[in-house]
This record gives structure tokens, C-alpha cells and sequence, in this order.
């Protein structure tokens, strides 16, 4: 794991707090931080737990798929040649020697002026080169006790092709072929096409664990109740939300009390965590444990970013751990977790594109950003008939979670625009749209 020379956070004084000068970008914190992150180690796994993880082997077929040639469509199983100048007007009959359900072997053999009625998906018997569908069949005109009895006949009404209406073995994928390579998601459709393989388990990167512990001394877990100064924790399942998400499996830890021995406790108390996360305690005020307690056990690499809202940040190490410490705000934390901690955690299962879905959409309303920092503004975004609007989703504040329910968006509005006008096009991070 590569190291930074750490920032001599004790220098940072009262004063340049609001300096955004003295702040980390958001572009080059993102590439600090995400220096510290590699693909976890491949495990072997049950192929329908393997959702949205990433491979880390090459998949070649072992088998053809389909594995025998077989009717595409419900009809009759005939020799192309004989079916040559059928027409309604002048149907070809055919003797209908067997039938054959799909799961089932052919025992029929299709000779010269023979048909076998067939469905879809079962093998084609020997001698037929073709299907000709029912409804190009007088099938309709008989009367149901005549209907596949072998040795009743049937009409064919117009010519068929050779290979009509036939898969060929291996038309979906041929044995020996490479279907799927090391780095690919694997995503329904290969999850499907790895059971059509005859594959149980798959190697992929693993899933890494993320540790999220609250701090605050008026943070308080839901169901329990509120004594006068006392908050609820919303940062945890809201963190573990997103932690889950993006495809980590979340540990919570607690809330720590405000004291730095507290919080080291919890911290070392993470086990075998591959990332830890912390609510809290990251801003300039007296009780801003998160820091104090990163300090002790290892090293603060990053504090403070130019980014609204989310600015106290913190990135370091515990030991050998790397620790992201999100503001308390909870829309602060979403807003940090989308930038550091989710292309964090896709780094560690193996993606390649860290990414977010990002649309242009043109703002209806009037954005001021005053202080020199990357605004990330909640918005509900629209199609149009000339492209994606986006609107302010409610308050903007960093702790109301409730705007942050009604968007489907971060728009965002760079440092340097003082002022964002209704009708300007902005780029818009859509929060709802990576999927598995
Ligand atoms: P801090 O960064 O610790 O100063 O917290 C900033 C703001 O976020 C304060 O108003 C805290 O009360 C609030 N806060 C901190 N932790 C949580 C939490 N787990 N859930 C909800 N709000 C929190
Ligand atoms: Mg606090």
C-alpha cells in the first residue's frame, strides 16, 4: 500500500479554515486517496451470489450451447425438399411419423415424404433439415384426436428453407470459445450465461468489508429515546446503505463517544475490515475526535477539500487500514461518499470504471456558489423534449436529509462559477442509475 507524505494538519489553524486555497481539490484528493486502493484477492464462489462482482478468471465453454441442434419453433420437423411447390392452394401431406417434446431424445428418423411434429427446444430428429411452423400447416383445419397421431397426415402449405427455423449446436456459444475475460462485471446476462456453461461456482474479486463507526456524544441509535441535546444516529444505515450499494458489505461499529481513546477502541476493534469509515468529528471544533484518534493510531494523509458540502474530509491510515472520516452532516457524508468512498470501494472489487453516470441537463432555477469550492447540488432531474432539466430538489443544507430523498441528482457546479443562471447546462451526477 503506497503512503503520502502526511499533511501537517497540526499547522492548520483557526484562520485558514475557510481559505480554500489551503484546501485539497476534489479531483487530486479523489487520486490520493484512491491510490491506496487495489482489486481484493479472487475467491471462488457459488455463481448466484456473484451479482455485480467482478471476474478474475478467463471463462472458455467447456460445452456448445445449445448442446444439440434443436427446433427453434413449435411445428414439424420435415426434408426441405419435400415441401418444394407446397401452397395453401396446393398443400404437400406428409406422413407424421412421431412426435418429440423439448427433454426428450428423438427415436424417430424423418425419411422421404415423413414429417415428425416437434417443439420448440427439442433435438432435431435424424434426416429433417428443417421446421415448418404450425401455422403454415392445415394442423388447424384437424380435428384434435388427429393431431400428432402417428400416421395421420399433414398438409404443408408453402416451401421451406434448409436450416429453417433450426439452431445448430453451439450457435450460442461453440465449445473451446472464450466467453468472458478477468475484469468484466458480471452483470444478469452473464450470470445466465455462466449457468448455460454448466458452471456452479466463478472467481471474482471479493467483496470488500467496510467498517462504519458514528461519533458524537448527542448521537443517539433510532428506537431509543431522545433526552434533551440528543440527536438520532442517521449517518450509519445511511452510510450502510451506500456501503451495500456499491457492492461492499457494511460492519457497523457503533457510536463512539466523543473522546479520542473511545473512538482509537472502536477503530481497533474493527477485525479484518478492508476500509473503515467514521461519521463525524472531522471539523475544526473542540470535540473533533476522528482526527485526534487517526493521529494516535496511524497518520492523517488528507483533511479539509474544496467541496460543498463535505469540506472537513479526512483520509489517513490505521495501522495499516485506510480510514475516510465523513462529516457528521449526513448530506455532506452522501455527498463525500459518492465522490471518495464509492470509486474507493469499486476500485477494491476490481472496476475499472470508477465512474458516476453523468448526464447534462440545463438548471431551471438560480445556483450561487460563493466559496471557491465544487458545489454539489441536490436536484431532480427530467427528460424533456430537448434534453434532461434539473431543478433544486428542496433545502440545500448539509444536514437536511429530506432534499436529499427528493433528488435523483448531484449537479455540479464548478469552483470557479461564482453564479450558475437558470437556462446554463451543467453535468449532473445521477445517483440511481448504477445498477448491479
Ligand atoms: P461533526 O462533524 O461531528 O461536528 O458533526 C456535524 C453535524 O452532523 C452535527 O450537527 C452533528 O450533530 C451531526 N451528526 C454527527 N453525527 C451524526 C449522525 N450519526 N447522524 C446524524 N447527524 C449526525
Ligand atoms: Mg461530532
Amino acid at each position: 500500500m503506497q503512503s503520502f507524505p502526511t499533511q501537517s494538519v497540526a499547522t492548520v489553524g483557526g484562520a485558514r479554515w475557510n481559505d480554500p486555497a489551503q484546501m485539497v481539490g476534489v479531483d487530486e484528493a479523489r487520486d490520493r486517496i484512491l491510490a491506496a486502493f487495489a482489486p481484493l484477492e479472487p475467491v471462488t464462489m457459488p455463481v448466484a451470489d456473484a451479482l455485480g462482482l467482478v471476474l478474475a478468471e478467463t471463462v472458455v465453454a467447456a460445452e456448445n450451447v445449445p448442446p444439440f441442434e434443436n427446433a427453434a419453433m413449435d411445428g414439424f420437423a420435415v426434408r426441405a425438399e419435400d415441401t418444394v411447390g407446397a401452397s395453401p392452394s396446393s398443400p404437400r401431406g406428409l406422413r407424421v411419423v412421431a412426435e418429440i417434446a423439448a427433454g426428450y431424445a428423438p427415436d424417430a428418423t424423418v425419411t422421404t415424404g415423413t414429417a415428425v411434429r416437434i417443439m420448440t427446444g427439442a433435438p432435431m430428429p435424424a434426416g429433417a433439415d428443417t421446421v415448418v411452423r404450425f401455422e403454415e400447416t392445415d394442423e388447424a383445419s384437424l380435428g384434435r384426436e388427429q393431431v400428432g397421431i402417428p400416421g395421420s397426415t399433414i398438409g404443408i402449405l408453402r416451401e421451406a428453407r434448409p436450416t429453417e427455423n433450426v439452431r445448430p449446436a453451439g450457435e450460442d456459444v461453440p465449445a473451446g470459445t472464450t466467453v468472458l475475460t478477468p475484469g468484466i462485471r458480471l452483470r444478469p446476462a452473464e450470470i445466465g450465461l455462466l449457468a448455460a456453461l454448466g458452471r456452479t461456482t466463478v472467481t471474482v474479486h471479493r467483496r470488500p468489508r467496510v467498517a462504519i463507526l458514528a461519533t458524537g456524544d448527542e448521537v443517539v441509535p433510532s428506537g431509543e429515546p431522545l433526552r434533551p441535546g440528543q440527536i438520532r444516529d442517521s449517518d450509519s444505515p445511511l452510510v450502510a446503505a451506500l456501503v451495500r450499494r456499491c457492492g461492499g458489505d457494511p460492519v457497523l461499529l457503533g457510536i463512539a463517544r466523543d473522546a479520542t481513546d473511545t473512538v482509537r477502541a472502536k477503530l481497533r476493534a474493527a477485525g479484518d475490515a478492508d476500509l473503515l469509515l467514521t461519521s463525524g468529528g472531522v471539523s475544526m471544533g473542540d470535540y473533533d475526535v476522528v482526527k485526534d484518534a487517526l493521529r494516535r493510531e496511524g497518520s492523517v494523509e488528507l483533511w479539509q477539500v474544496r467541496i460543498k458540502p463535505g469540506k472537513p474530509l479526512a483520509f489517513g491510515h490505521v495501522g495499516d487500514k485506510p480510514l475516510i472520516g465523513l462529516p457528521g452532516n449526513p448530506v455532506a457524508a452522501a455527498v463525500v461518499f459518492e465522490q471518495f468512498v464509492r470509486p474507493a470501494i469499486l476500485r477494491l472489487l476490481g472496476r475499472t470504471d470508477l465512474s458516476i453516470p453523468t448526464v447534462r441537463a440545463r438548471i431551471l432555477d438560480r445556483i450561487e456558489n460563493q466559496g471557491g469550492r465544487r458545489h454539489f447540488v441536490r436536484v431532480r432531474v427530467d427528460p424533456s423534449d430537448d434534453g434532461y432539466v434539473a431543478r433544486l430538489a428542496g433545502g440545500q443544507g448539509a444536514g437536511v436529509l429530506s432534499g436529499l430523498t427528493r433528488a435523483n441528482g448531484l449537479l455540479v457546479v464548478p469552483e470557479e462559477l461564482k453564479l450558475a443562471e437558470p437556462g446554463m447546462t451543467l453535468p449532473v451526477q445521477m445517483l440511481d442509475w448504477d445498477l448491479g
